[in-house]
C-alpha cells in the first residue's frame, strides 16, 4: 500500500497517485471485499505515514504506551529534509508486510491508521502562503495489483469518506496539518528550526505519554497557567492532551498565545530574551570593532 497521507507537494512523477485533484463529488469506481483475488496485497508492501490521532487510537487499540507503540510499530522519517519528522508504520522484520495484517485482514481494522482508510484515495491538504485554514482536495491512486478498481461500484469520494470513518480522523488531525503545511510554507525564512523545536515536535505529535509527563512537570506549571479542569481533561483524554499539544506547539513556535503564561514567567522570559539580545548586540559590535581593527593594521603595513 502507498502512503496517500497529505501532502501540499505531493511528487506526483513516479508516484501511482492520478494526478488530477477533485473534490468529494467526483465518482470513483471501487470496492474492496473479502474474497478479491488481491487480498491482503496492499498491506503486504507499506509505506503508511501515521498522524498523532492515527497513535492515540494504535496506542490504545493495543494497550501500549507511546513509547512502546513507537519502539515496536514505527520509524521515524523526515518529513522535509533536516525539519520536522513523521513516522511511519514499521514492516516485519526483514519484510515489507504490515505487522497487522493476519490472513483474515487487518488485525486492527477498526483503529486502522488514516492513509489505510483513505487508500485508494490520496487527501492531498495545501495552504497558501497568506492564510491559515488548509483546504483538502483528493486523488485517486491505482496501483497495478489492486483489483478493486475493476469491482462494478461506484460512489462519490465523500461517500467513500463516509463509509471509512475518516471524518473523525481528518478532523483530529486539521491541527497537526496545519502545523507542517504552516512550517513548510515559512520555509528557510524562519531560520533552520533548533534541534530542540524538532524534539518537541516529535514529543508532541508522536509520544503523548512523554508529553504528558511533561505537561505535568512543575517546570511547565511555573510557566503555564492551566486552569484545574483543563488539566484534569489532559491527564485523562489523549485526545483532549493531543489537541492542546497542536495549540502548545502553534504557541512556541509560530509565536500564536492561546494558553495563559503566569506573569511572573512571562515578565522573566522577556528579561531573559532583553538579555540575549543584548549579548548578541555587544558581541557583534565587538566583532565590528576587531574587524575595523584588523584594516587599519593592514593599510599601517
Ligand atoms: S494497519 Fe491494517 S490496513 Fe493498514 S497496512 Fe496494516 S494491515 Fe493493512
Ligand atoms: S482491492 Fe485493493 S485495497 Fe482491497 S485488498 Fe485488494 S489491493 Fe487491497
Amino acid at each position: 500500500m502507498t502512503d496517500t497521507y497529505m501532502a501540499a507537494d505531493l511528487p506526483f512523477s513516479g508516484s501511482p497517485v492520478v494526478p488530477e485533484m477533485s473534490d468529494g463529488n467526483k465518482k470513483i469506481q471501487f470496492q474492496c471485499k473479502k474474497g478479491i483475488s488481491c487480498w491482503n496485497a496492499c498491506c503486504s508492501n507499506i509505506d503508511i505515514s501515521l498522524t498523532p490521532y492515527d497513535i492515540v487510537r494504535l496506542k490504545q487499540r493495543l494497550d501500549l504506551t507511546s513509547g512502546e507503540l513507537l519502539k515496536q510499530y514505527t520509524v521515524p522519517y523526515e518529513l522535509e529534509p533536516g525539519g520536522i519528522a513523521g513516522v511511519k508504520l514499521r514492516p516485519v522484520e526483514n519484510g515489507t508486510a504490515c505487522q497487522f495484517m493476519k490472513p483474515e485482514g487487518c488485525s486492527v481494522y477498526e483503529d486502522r491508521p488514516t492513509a489505510c482508510r483513505y487508500y485508494p484515495v490520496a487527501l492531498l491538504s495545501m495552504r497558501k502562503q497568506d492564510e491559515y485554514t488548509d483546504t483538502s482536495s483528493y486523488a485517486l491512486v491505482k496501483e497495478e495489483h489492486c483489483l478493486g478498481h475493476q469491482e462494478p461500484r461506484s460512489l462519490t469520494i465523500d461517500e467513500y469518506r463516509t463509509e471509512q470513518g475518516v471524518a473523525e480522523y481528518d478532523e483530529l488531525a486539521r491541527g497537526w496539518r496545519q502545523l507542517i503545511l504552516k512550517k513548510k510554507s515559512s520555509g528557510p525564512s524562519i531560520g533552520k528550526p533548533t534541534k530542540r523545536s524538532l524534539q518537541l515536535f516529535f514529543m508532541v505529535c508522536y509520544d503523548p505519554d512523554r508529553f504528558r509527563e511533561f505537561v505535568i512537570s512543575e517546570g511547565f506549571s511555573e510557566l503555564y497557567d492551566l486552569p484545574a479542569e483543563e488539566m484534569g481533561k489532559l491527564l485523562h483524554s489523549d485526545t483532549e492532551l493531543m489537541l492542546f499539544g497542536f495549540r502548545f506547539l502553534k504557541q512556541v513556535l509560530f509565536g500564536e498565545n492561546t494558553i495563559a503564561m503566569h506573569a511572573e514567567s512571562t515578565a522573566r522570559r522577556l528579561e531573559l530574551a532583553k538579555q540575549k539580545l543584548k549579548q548578541l548586540e555587544n558581541e557583534a559590535s565587538e566583532k565590528r570593532a576587531a574587524e575595523a581593527d584588523d584594516m587599519y593594521d593592514s593599510e599601517e603595513d
